[in-house]
């Protein structure tokens, strides 16, 4: 099974080794982990100016030799997108090399997506504006797949838990025409499993209208912040993936995509170690 979004030391919200990681990773019958830390481009953002790209990818380099043989470890990133800091982002990729880059929106309209968000607003006026950033996100082709494509449903309060998807499938059909034509991935991001949505970021409907519209390309990743929830929830993925009518998961190296069974997957997790 592949993980490939967890975050580490190098997050600002994180405090787990990688090894730490790597382990729990293995327990879980993890094949390949990539190590997403956050990078912030946006000035308010608590973690702007906190990624140091040298030291990570040193510290990569260091796991990728104690676990080699064991693990699959890859270089990653979560890179924070929308288009007020556009350039910033596309000069940071320019600056460095990765296996695997995520592309996520935190911000809509400037302002962090988090519960207080929600405060004076309605559905649409989150969901609308950040799906926007999302399609601008893709529009780029900078990215390998695109972090937890319905993310503001993480953080919606008790008063805005009506959020359906389908009322803003107008708005993820280009998404995924533009995924699509940029051969680029969404996430299924397994933190809502576990997270007050408790179903994936997307969920299978989403998923489907995916397939429909000719999609195929989906990787895998569980945005742990803790080494216990390494792996959580990937065995449940891959059976709604398959469930939608998808029957591979993207794998990277250098920015190479290829695609990897589900039945292998299932079965690397199953192989002793
Ligand atoms: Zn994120
Ligand atoms: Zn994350």
């Amino acid at each position: 099974m592949l993980d490939y979004h967890v975050h580490s030391e190098f997050s600002v919200d994180c405090r787990v080794p990688m090894a730490e990681s790597c382990r729990a990773a293995m327990a879980a019958g993890v094949t390949e982990i990539a190590f997403t830390d956050h990078v912030d481009h946006e000035p308010a953002d608590p973690g702007y100016g906190y990624y140091r790209a040298e030291a990570y990818l040193r510290s990569v380099e260091q796991i990728q030799a104690e676990f080699a043989g064991q693990l699959t470890v890859l270089a990653g990133a979560e890179v924070d997108f929308n288009l007020g800091i556009a350039d910033q982002v596309e000069r940071f990729l320019g600056q460095y090399t990765f296996d695997f880059v995520i592309g996520s929106v935190h911000y809509a309209g400037g302002v962090l997506i988090f519960p207080e968000y929600f405060r004076g607003r309605t559905l649409d006026d989150v969901f609308r504006p950040y799906y926007a950033q999302v399609l601008a996100a893709v529009e780029t082709g900078w990215f390998d797949t695109i972090g937890h494509l319905d993310l503001p449903k993480r953080y919606a309060p008790a008063t805005h838990r009506s959020y359906d998807p389908l009322a803003y499938r107008d708005a993820l059909e280009p998404i995924f025409a533009a995924l699509i034509q940029q051969r680029m991935s969404f996430e299924i991001n397994t933190s809502g499993l576990r997270q007050t949505p408790k179903t994936s970021m997307p969920g299978p409907a989403i998923v489907r209208w995916y397939v429909e519209a000719g999609g195929r390309l989906i990787t895998t990743g569980t945005d742990s912040h803790a080494a216990q929830t390494v792996g959580a929830g990937i065995p449940q993925t891959l059976d709604m993936l398959e469930l939608c009518g998808i029957d591979s998961v993207s794998a990277f190296k250098g920015r190479e995509r290829r695609q990897i069974s589900i039945d292998d997957l299932r079965g690397a997790a199953r192989a002793p170690a």
